[in-house]
């Protein structure tokens, strides 16, 4: 591995009161968990600090709560009760704890989201500073959040005693550089769901890495909206249309590369539109030109999802992140399903990534299918464009022996 940071498995645990920054950023309803993979891949680390005799604080978030706010709604207590049954222990929830943790060598102790605390995502250092306080060692494992400088991802590394990487951290940044050192082509990646800001930023950096994108959700809604297309009351980001009409212009001018593989950004020629975001609603299939102004695009259309599901049969690598359309609804969920399965049967060398992906990936049972499985989502995809991480960065700056 390129990166060099101090490794949490290498120090002696025993006693420290080892504070670790999970990502157990899962879906719940109604006070459940219904995806837990992403807690699932967190345990090993917990389980070897508490093998090691640590006192492990777990710093973790959920959501996007008002800081300043606690909010019921974004309680981290169904994920203390998940993971205390992963244990086979009981994980108390700590809801005060900037001022301390008290916490028994072989305890685990989960403290409350930390987006409750006012300076979270400012990266504020008193924070930080008060977070560190709590640990004698602090263990980034969080690869879901390390593209944010926050200041439980960041902060708290600059002014914690130690700080290093957990080993999922690490595992997950061995496996991605080692998939995209040298990839095999075709490559093409799959960008959909609802974080259109954040994501279509990062399409053009990726545009440049791979042959091919295929675009979903509100992602794709945006490129529809681009082209002429009307879309009605669909998710998407008027502000950001020029950029998304700017890479296919700048695409159109590139060949792909692959016989009869058509655009580098191939767009949906049909669609599901719905007149209601509910369990309940109609779902219509429609040509793209067709959506009427009261109507919502809620999924690719069949015909749309057979020529990408073709696309992925011949790829050489594909990256995954975004759901095509609102799984979470069955009538909604069949453009996501197509493409999980031709991923699944593609030879290629997969890798997929995001909290609501992987949820997709868990109900259509594909997971022994995609080669690998990350945790992260924007972090994902800004490792895939080549970005330094943020959270990363600083672990090697404190490895090299810079402070702050
Ligand atoms: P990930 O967590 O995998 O990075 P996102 O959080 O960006 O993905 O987006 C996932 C969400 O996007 C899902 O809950 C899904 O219902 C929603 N979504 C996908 N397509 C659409 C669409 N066309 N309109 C509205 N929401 C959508
Ligand atoms: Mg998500």
């Amino acid at each position: 591995m390129t990166v060099s940071v101090q490794r949490m498995t290498d120090l002696a645990l025993a006693d420290r009161r080892v504070m670790i920054r999970e990502d157990l950023n899962v879906p719940v309803k109604d006070g459940i968990v219904t995806s837990d993979v992403r807690i699932r891949a967190a345990v090993p680390t917990i389980e070897h600090a508490l093998k090691a005799r640590a006192r492990v604080i777990l710093l973790a978030h959920l959501g996007r709560p008002e800081e300043g706010v606690p909010a019921e709604e974004f309680s981290l207590a169904p994920v203390a009760a998940r993971l205390s049954e992963l244990l086979g222990r009981n994980v108390r929830l700590e809801k005060s704890w900037l001022d301390g943790v008290k916490c028994e060598p072989g305890e685990v102790v989960l403290c409350e989201n930390v987006r409750f605390n006012k300076g979270e995502k400012k990266n504020d250092e008193r924070l930080s500073r008060r977070m560190a306080q709590l640990c004698d060692i602090f263990v980034m494992d969080a690869f879901g959040t390390a593209h944010r400088a926050e200041a439980s991802t960041h902060g708290v590394a600059r002014f914690a005693p130690v700080a290093c990487a957990g080993p999922l951290l690490v595992n997950e940044l061995v496996a991605l550089e080692t998939a995209l050192e040298n990839p095999a082509r075709p490559m093409i990646a799959i960008v959909g769901g609802s974080k259109v800001s954040t994501k279509l930023t990062v399409l053009e950096a990726l545009l440049a890495k791979v042959d091919q994108l295929i675009v979903g959700g509100g992602i794709a809604n945006t490129f529809l909206a681009a082209a002429g297309h009307p879309v009605g009351k669909s998710l998407h980001e008027p502000d950001m249309i020029d950029i998304a009409r700017k890479l296919m212009d700048e695409s159109k001018r590139r060949d792909t590369g692959v016989a009869g593989g058509g655009s580098v950004i191939p767009l949906p020629t049909d669609v599901v539109v719905a007149r209601e975001f509910s369990e309940q609603a109609e779902a219509d299939v429609k040509p793209v030109g067709a959506v009427g102004q009261g109507e919502m695009i809620l999924d690719i259309g069949p015909d749309t999802a057979e020529r990408f599901a073709g696309l992925l049969a011949r790829a050489g690598t594909i990256v995954w992140n975004g759901p095509l359309g609102v799984f979470e609804f069955d009538q909604f969920g069949e453009g996501t399903h197509t493409l999980a399965q031709a991923i699944a049967r593609s030879p290629a060398f997969s890798l997929a990534g995001g909290g609501d992906t992987l949820a997709a990936i868990e109900k259509y049972q594909l997971e022994e299918d995609i080669s690998y499985i990350s945790t992260g989502g924007g972090a994902f995809l800004e490792f895939v464009e080549g970005k330094k991480l943020p959270a990363v960065a600083i672990l090697e700056a404190r490895a090299a022996g810079a402070g702050t």
